[in-house]
């Protein structure tokens, strides 16, 4: 049987547990002598001629090893969560560590939420694992078993009559258990699907409302609760019997009417002397105990398990390799060559682009959605490598560029802005967290928000989320500033469409032109301004570069582009506004 993972993922605090795990069973152990002393003292009284300093011996021994018990508990619980908290840090340096060399594009949305869950909730289920769970486990074994040692010393006969309800309780639970692990997993099914149902429900509650959609959404949730609700009752149904079964067969009341029946007809027949009915008396009902408890435990191991699974899967996330060697970005443009790119080896999404960005030039990538052109902008930030070809920066290829050096080469501005928590000024200010305060406001200037932040009530030292909120457009010309001051010779960016009220793209196209000025500028262009004065404009389709050239040379040509152009045209002619190219 291979062990379980989460045996692996403690191998460094080991030797931390085995101690844990030993105070924690002598504690089990000292835990169960205070009733044997109880038990020997009813017997030396009962039993007649007890000696009184022996009968004080026993007093004292019991009351010592009940200050022993809890002294090695309490021991047993600080070195566990020592070596949780050891591990936890561990674990989180090392994701940490890992995640910084993930490459940057793997960070979707539905990835970024699996971190937040390995970090939030899975590294919390294993806490609950190495403190909690593995010293119960200790004392819930060793307290019978310490017992029942006790007891065969006693009357072995009677003692093995202990073990019957312990018996019959595991074979109940067993039976209870068979056939639970495809139950489990449609128990998790139909949760998952009213936990998807609502978070539909929530999400979608104001376009459900307005659409009239919520009778079909609502239904949805309804049909989802009673599919739980009829899974849930046929599998009460079948187990609650058994379930009740095995919980009587090791309560208390049975255990001691099977134990102390079967005593009384032993000493009845004279097999047993009268006074070791006694430490039965006491002891007998903690034999089967740990059955009543069986399910939570074997959840919560099971629990912990899932959670090491889920950190190891994280931690085995393939990683940009980094040069052994690297080399410095030399002077000059960006060259593609031969470029091609598949997402997960499935179907190419580029394939032959060859390309050059000549120094301090713009070049504009249009093309239908889909036909590549975030990817190809990525590629050159390196979210990701080339699956063939290469990109160079002055000669170098990207994949020999130490990375801190690649990202103080090459900027990025893209449409899912992040501003992080902290100041605004901060947040201009995270690539060179010394800059000055007059070249974070000279940048937020030529980026068309300084007086936004002036005009918030602590201006640069107000806080993002606290006492300053932006728009998407405001964010997106922050994000402008922040690439502003990075001062990067190459910036790579995606023209936002999602925020173009006139009044905000209007500034958004003040703000690129600065950014324009004296930098290798890669845009994928939405608008017909930035296209018209671009260097080079690039059409790309289905991941190949169709056409390539100046504005005017590219509508003479009348290809593509001039299609493209003309689509526009009549849009363009009636709101005197800056367009969308993008049409498929
Ligand atoms: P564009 O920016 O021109 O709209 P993209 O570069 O976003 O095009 O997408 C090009 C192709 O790659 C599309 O078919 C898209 O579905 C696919 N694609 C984009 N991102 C991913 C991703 N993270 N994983 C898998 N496929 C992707």
């Amino acid at each position: 049987m291979k062990p379980p993972v989460f045996a692996q993922m403690l191998a460094p605090v080991r030797g931390r547990l085995a101690v844990a795990v030993l105070l924690q069973a002598l504690a089990a152990v000292a835990g169960v002598v205070p009733m044997i002393a109880v038990s020997e003292v009813a017997a030396a009284l009962l039993g007649g001629g007890a000696r009184p300093e022996r009968v004080w011996w026993l007093v004292a021994a019991g009351t010592a090893a009940v200050l022993v018990s809890l002294l090695c508990a309490a021991a047993a619980s600080t070195v566990a969560h020592v070596a949780d908290n050891a591990l936890q840090l561990r674990l989180r340096r090392d994701l940490v560590r890992h995640l910084a060399r993930v490459p940057l594009g793997w960070f979707s949305a539905t990835n970024s939420g699996q971190v937040k869950k390995v970090v939030q909730d899975d590294i919390h289920s294993m806490h609950y694992l190495v403190a909690h769970t593995l010293l119960d486990v200790t004392s819930v074994v060793l307290t019978p078993v310490t017992a029942l040692a006790y007891l065969l010393g006693v009357d072995w006969r009677l003692a093995l009559v202990t073990l019957l309800p312990l018996a019959a309780g595991l074979a109940l639970f067993a039976r209870a258990m068979s056939g639970a692990g495809p139950l489990m997993a449609e128990y998790g099914r139909a949760a998952g699907e009213i936990n998807s149902s609502v978070v539909e429900f929530v999400d979608g509650i104001a376009v459900v409302k307005t659409f009239g959609g919520a009778r079909g959404a609502h239904q949805r949730f309804i049909r989802a609760a009673d599919a739980f609700h009829d899974f849930f009752s046929r599998w009460s149904r079948r187990t609650t019997g058994v379930t009740t079964a095995s919980q009587l067969a090791v309560s208390p009341v049975v255990v001691l009417i099977v134990v102390l029946g079967t005593g009384l007809a032993m000493i009845g027949a004279g097999w047993m002397p009268a006074t070791d009915i006694v430490p039965f008396a006491l002891l007998a009902p903690v034999i089967p105990a740990p059955v009543s408890g069986i399910g939570t435990r074997i959840q919560a191991l099971r629990g912990g398990d899932t959670a090491a699974k889920s950190v190891t899967a994280l931690l085995a996330e393939p990683v940009m390799p980094r040069p052994s060697d690297p080399e410095a970005p030399g002077e000059g443009g960006v060259r593609l060559r031969g470029v091609g790119f598949s997402y997960d080896g499935a179907a190419e999404v580029l394939s032959g682009v060859d390309l050059d960005l000549a120094p301090g030039t713009v070049t504009a990538l249009v093309g239908p959605s889909g036909a590549g052109k975030s990817t190809l902008a990525k590629l050159v930030a390196r979210f990701f490598d080339v699956t063939e070809g290469s990109i160079t920066i002055g000669g170098v290829d990207v994949r020999r560029i130490d990375p801190a050096a690649l990202y103080r080469t090459v900027g990025f501005v893209f449409q899912e802005v992040a501003l992080l928590r902290g100041t605004v000024a901060d947040n201009i200010r995270l690539a060179r967290p010394d800059a000055p305060l007059e070249e974070v406001e000279r940048a937020a200037r030529a980026a068309q928000i300084h007086d936004r932040i002036q005009a918030l009530p602590r201006g640069y030292d107000s806080e993002v989320g606290v006492d300053a909120e932006f728009s998407g457009g405001e964010a997106q010309r922050i994000s402008i500033a922040r690439a502003l001051l990075a001062d990067t010779p190459v910036l790579v960016l995606d023209e936002a469409t999602a925020y173009a009220d006139p009044h905000s793209e209007a500034r958004i196209q003040q703000a690129l032109s600065a950014v324009a000025a004296g930098r290798t500028l890669l845009v994928i262009a939405h608008r017909l301004a930035t296209v018209r004065e671009a260097d080079q404009i690039v059409v790309l389709d289905s991941g190949r570069v169709v056409e390539k050239g100046r504005h005017a040379e590219l509508l003479a040509r009348g290809g593509r582009y001039a299609r493209m152009w003309r689509a526009q045209e009549p849009a363009q002619e009636s709101r005197r506004t800056d367009t969308v190219v993008e049409t498929p």
